[in-house]
């Protein structure tokens, strides 16, 4: 949510650090980039991290159910996410 609207794709909210490097390791984004802003934190790179790790497709919501309820899987890739946001905002 961006002022009150509802912002949608890949790199919504992230604009212009959507290819920052946030984290040493972790997923590749589209554009090759490993471990970029993109990689770590866009919804769609949490969702497909999170379906990895369960072996099977989980959507954003569940992924913070999952992680609120304390499976480890989804807890490590929202924390992920946590640090790599704090990179991205030092
Ligand atoms: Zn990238």
């Amino acid at each position: 949510m961006v002022r009150g609207h509802l912002v949608t794709g890949d790199d919504a909210g992230l604009g212009l650090v959507g290819h920052v490097p946030v984290a040493a390791t972790g997923p590749m984004c589209a554009e090759g980039h490993t471990g970029c802003a993109t990689a770590m934190l866009a919804m769609p790179s949490i969702a497909a991290a999170a379906s990895v790790a369960l072996l099977r497709r989980v959507g954003y919501d569940e992924i913070l159910d999952l992680a609120e309820a304390g499976d480890p899987a989804a807890g490590r890739i929202v924390a992920n996410a946590g640090h790599a946001l704090g990179r991205l905002l030092h």
